[in-house]
C-alpha cells in the first residue's frame, strides 16, 4: 500500500511556547525515527503546519494566540526539521485538509492511506483523519506518535478514531517494520 507520513502540528508553540505541552516531549523521538526511515524508504513526508492569520482566526478565541504565520511559534521544532524533499502544508484550521491542497497532493502521489503523527490526538489528528476518511483514504495511527494535553483526551481521542474513521492502531517500531519489508510502499 502506498501511503504518505503526515506530521500534524510538531512546532516551537505546541511544544514549548503559548500551547506548552510536555506529554509531547517523548512522541519527538519516535516521530523522528519514524521519518527519518520512512525518508530512507522514499515516502513522502508531509507537515501539516498551522500559521494562522494574526487577529483573524476564530481559533484563537479558544485557544488564544498560537502558531502565527511567520513567527518562531509557527515553526518546526528543530528536532524534527522538514528536509529538502519533504511537503510542508500551511493550515489555518484543524484538519491539514480544509482549505489546503493536501488532498491533490496526496492523489498526484497515489497515496492510499495516511499514517498520521503528531498533535494532538483528539483536535488535530481527529480532524485530519475525519477528512482522511471522508476522502477514502486508510488512516493508520502509531499510538507512540501522538499526544493530547491529558491521558484521557489521548486515550479517548485514540478509541474515537478506531470507532468512527476505522484508523489502525498500531506503534512506530510495527510501522517501520511494515515500510522496510515494503508493505508500505
Ligand atoms: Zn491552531
Amino acid at each position: 500500500m502506498k501511503v504518505a507520513i503526515i506530521v500534524i502540528d510538531m512546532l516551537n508553540d505546541f511544544i514549548y511556547g503559548s500551547l506548552k505541552c510536555e506529554r509531547a516531549l517523548k512522541i519527538i523521538p519516535n516521530i523522528k525515527k519514524l521519518i527519518e526511515v520512512g525518508r530512507e524508504n522514499g515516502i513522502p513526508i508531509i507537515y501539516g503546519n498551522d500559521s494562522h492569520l494574526p487577529n483573524i482566526d476564530k481559533e484563537f478565541d479558544l485557544w488564544g494566540p498560537h502558531a502565527v504565520k511567520g513567527t518562531k511559534g509557527a515553526e518546526v521544532i528543530e528536532e524534527l526539521k522538514p528536509e529538502n524533499n519533504d511537503y510542508v502544508i500551511e493550515k489555518r484550521r484543524y484538519s491539514t485538509f480544509y482549505q489546503t491542497d493536501l488532498d491533490l497532493l496526496l492523489r498526484e502521489l497515489d497515496i492510499e492511506g495516511v499514517i498520521l503523527t503528531g498533535l494532538h490526538t483528539n483536535v488535530c489528528v481527529r480532524h485530519t483523519a475525519a477528512d482522511a476518511f471522508f476522502r477514502g483514504y486508510k488512516i493508520i495511527i502509531p499510538k507512540d506518535c501522538v499526544e493530547a494535553f491529558t491521558e484521557e483526551d489521548h486515550v479517548t481521542g485514540l478509541d474515537y478514531l478506531k470507532k468512527i474513521y476505522g484508523a489502525e492502531l498500531t506503534d512506530s517500531e510495527e510501522v517501520i517494520e511494515k515500510i522496510r519489508n515494503k508493505v508500505y510502499t
